[in-house]
Formats: structure tokens, sequence, C-alpha cells
């Protein structure tokens, strides 16, 4: 492996733009680690090696002119195959999207290309997002690249294996419900999942709207701070996002000690094993230590949290895949002459059973007398946890919770659907508040399997949360 692929951004903005090697050479770089690795990785589903190198060319003919555009300029980096690329194949790891060439670019992808970032490829995720282990992709199969037994989490697997195996330098989740801190933890990268509204999510394939955001995948803290103040800020298509009040991050407290809370809930849930608990003690123990004042909270039910993600989750995403008809989008059974049998044919062979379920469930959930019942309950449910949650922060400069219950599970559906809606335990909190939410590797297990601590922030803190997690870089 060439040892350049393996360096943080801002080691790759000061090689490039001092002439010790080129874009194309790094581009060709993180290419050949693919070639080598993809084989039992599985992390990519299209590759764009062609329009890659063009890209790393015109960035190199910027560079030795000295009119770089900046931190990012020159530098490869990969996307979930749910984030729109114009000309480039999208398709949500489903059947129902596998021929789908978009007429557009995400709004993420036009500023990555617009700062000189070069796109190598689509990652594998589970089905239009719905999973935690990339077990319920479609079109492909996606390993751990600490241990190929092993899932590598979801439902931003892909994202998380590509960085965690040096085959791109940074990669683009969606984080609805822990999509990209779980995977990130099971790989031992930063996984960040920013403020409800800081990224726009034009031209990301919808799930849960409500939930939504662009997440990021990152080897460094540096490295994640670099990539979401290039992403954050206002885009009048999507209409939920804000003006980040520190866009730069520049404004993180740094002397006063710091307050952090511990969710008792979520450390002694029966879910998380004794060697996650142990784990998060040390972390604490080691923020004690650098001065951090640590107090101890409780929080609203796991099972209440879990209960209201998996209804809204659900009844949002079912409203969101109906737009899948086989007319205007999708798969289309085309033998149907019926247009009601067209709709039911074209989406039964279109979609996998996860995602039908939870259609199902969602459109369940949603009918007249169903919907006081559980719905309205769900989001009087999320209501009072965000309440809390920000009550919480106004006492606290975080929350601190492991990212996962367990280690990585092994590979072949090991997990019933019940355990696996378990395992995002730790992550729906902040999902529920739209708070920015950050999965730091810390630890192992002992099979020598990644372990990652989440810290979670008032809105808009995720310059604190980055400041922090430094601090457990510089220890290892
Ligand atoms: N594992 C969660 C689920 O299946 C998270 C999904 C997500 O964040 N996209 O619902």
């Amino acid at each position: 492996m060439s040892e350049m692929i393996k360096r943080s951004l801002a080691e790759h903005r000061r090689a490039l733009d001092g002439g010790e090697y080129t874009s194309v050479e790094l581009t060709r770089a993180y290419l050949d680690e693919i070639d080598r690795r993809e084989g039992v990785v599985g992390a990519y589903l299209t590759l764009n090696a062609e329009a890659a190198l063009k890209s790393a060319t015109e960035a190199d003919a910027r560079i030795s002119k000295g009119v770089a555009r900046g931190a990012l300029d020159g530098i490869p980096y990969a996307l979930k195959d749910n984030f729109c690329t114009k000309g480039l194949r999208t398709t949500c790891a489903s059947k129902m999207l596998e021929h789908f060439i978009p007429p557009y670019d995400a709004s993420v992808v036009t500023r990555l290309n617009d700062a000189g970032a070069i796109l190598l490829g689509k990652l594998n995720m589970d089905e239009f997002a719905m999973g935690s282990a990339t077990e319920t992709s479609a079109l492909g199969v996606t390993r751990n690249p600490i241990d190929p037994d092993r899932v590598p989490g979801g439902s931003s697997g892909g994202s998380a294996a590509a960085v965690a195996a040096y085959e791109a330098a940074f990669s683009l989740g969606s984080d609805t419900g822990g999509s990209v801190r779980q995977p990130a933890a099971f790989c031992g990268v930063l996984g960040m999942k920013p403020t409800y509204g800081a990224i726009s999510r034009y031209g990301m394939i919808a799930m849960a709207s409500s939930l939504d955001c662009v997440g990021l995948v990152t080897h460094t803290a540096d490295d994640c701070g670099a990539v979401l103040s290039c992403l954050m800020g206002v885009d009048e298509r999507d209409t939920t996002t804000v003006a980040h009040p520190d866009p730069s991050f520049k404004s993180m407290k740094k002397d006063a000690p710091l307050r952090i809370a511990v969710v008792r809930e979520l450390l002694e849930d029966e879910a998380v094993s004794l060697e996650v608990r142990n784990s998060t003690e040390e972390a604490i123990g080691l923020l004690r230590e650098c001065g951090f004042e640590i107090g101890e909270v409780s929080l609203p039910s796991p099972d209440a949290a879990l209960a209201a993600y998996c209804v809204i989750s659900a009844a949002e995403a079912a409203s969101n895949l109906a737009r899948y008809d086989g007319i205007r989008f999708g798969h289309c059974a085309a033998t149907e002459k019926e247009l009601l049998s067209l709709y039911a044919k074209g989406r039964s062979e279109g979609f996998g059973s996860e995602v039908k379920r939870r259609i199902l469930f969602g459109t369940y959930m949603m009918t007249e007398d169903k919907r006081v019942l559980y719905y309205d309950r769900a989001l009087e449910a999320r209501a009072r946890i965000r309440e809390r949650m920000l009550q919480i922060l106004k006492q606290y400069d975080m929350i601190l919770t492991p990212t996962t219950p367990t280690s990585a599970f092994r590979t072949g559906g090991s997990l019933t659907p019940m355990q696996r809606r378990r395992a995002d335990l730790c992550a729906i909190y902040a999902s529920l508040s739209g708070l920015p939410a950050l999965s730091v590797p810390f630890g192992h297990d002992k099979d020598g399997l990644p372990l990652a601590i989440q810290l979670i922030g008032a809105h808009f803190c995720e310059g604190l949360l980055l400041q922090t997690a430094k601090l457990f870089e510089e220890v290892r």
C-alpha cells in the first residue's frame, strides 16, 4: 500500500501544494487500493475512475498555477449511493433504482465539485438507508475492513468501510437514526451527524425527512471540520437549511472546564455489552483526568425513544417512497396492462423485504384510526425527548454515550429485526432532537474490534465536539 493514502486532509494539502505528489498520483493511489481491497471489502457499487482522473488533472493545473480552491482541492472522496450525481448511476442499493442516472447533482456534490474534490465513486448501503449492517443492499455485500467476518454497520456501511480501508480520503453518508455514526464506530473511524439543517439535503434521496441529515466519515477531527466547513450553509433548494453561526469553528471554547453529562439508562441498558460499558467508563475517566466535570443525567426511556423513532421514520419513509410507482420514478413492470397491477408488480419486484416491511408498517401507522394512537403519540414522545435533551444541554456542554451497544456483529443476518432495532438505541436521541453528534473511536473489544463513544452537543456546537474528539486523538 502506498503510504500517501494514509495521510490526513491537511497533510494532503501540504503535499499537493508543495509538489510532493500530484492529485493524479494521489487519485491513482486510492484507485490502486480500491483495486487491491475491493474483492474483500466491497464498499463501492459504482466506480468513477476515468472522470476522477480527469478532474485530478484539472486540479493539478490549478495547484501548479498557485490557484488551488482551498482545503479539498485535488483530494479524492466517495459518496453513499443515495446522493444524486449527474450522469452517474445512483441506486440507493435498490433494484428499484438500479438503472437510475440522475439529471442533476445533489447540493453537497456541487459544493465538493466547486471545492475541487475528486469523486472516486458511489458506495454501498442498506436499501434506501434502512438497516444497520448494509445487509439489506440488493446490489452487493460490504464487509468490515477490520474483520471480513463482521458487518461494516449500516446503513452507510460502504461509506465507513471505504474510509477505514483507505479507499477514499473521506466520504459522505446519510444519518437518519445513526446510519453514519454506527458504521463509523464499527469500522474505527470518525462519524459526524451535524445539526439538522446545517447541510443541504437537496439531491440526497429521502428516507425520513424530519430526521435525515448528511453525515461525514473521516479519519480525524480536523478532517471532519474541513469537510463540514465546505458543506454547511443555506441552500434555497432545501428550506430546512440555516446559516451556521460558527462555520469555521473558531469560537470553540477552550479554557473553561467543560461539563459532560453521562446517561445512565444508556450505559445500563441490557443491550449494552460489558466491554462497551467498561470502555465508556474508561473514556469518562480520561475526560475527568483532563479536567472535565462529569455529571449523571436521566433521559426518557430507551423503549419510548426506539418506539418513537420506529413509528416516525417508517411513516415518513412510507410517504417518501410512494413516488416509486414505475411511472414517475423507479423500476417499471412494463408487461402489466392495468395501472394498479403495474404499481403493485413494479413495487413488489423493486423493493426488498426490509423496505416493504417499513412501507407497510408506516402506512398502517398513518391510517385514520391508528394515527392518533401511534403516530401522534410518537410525535409527543419525540417532543418530550427533545425538550429533555435541550434542558440537559443548558446545564452541560455535551452528553456522552457509547455510540453502539456492541462492537460489529457477524455477517449473515446474525441479528433479528428487533435486535437490529435495539442496536440503534444510543444513536436515536440526537436524531429525534436534531442535535449534532459525533462518534469517536475509543478502545477495542477482546477480538480487537473497534469501540466508540458518542458526543452530543447543543445545536450548532459541532466545534466543541470536534475539539473534544481531538483530545481523544492525542491520547491515542
Ligand atoms: N439503523 C437505522 C434504521 O434502520 C438507521 C437508519 C438511518 O440512519 N438511515 O432505521
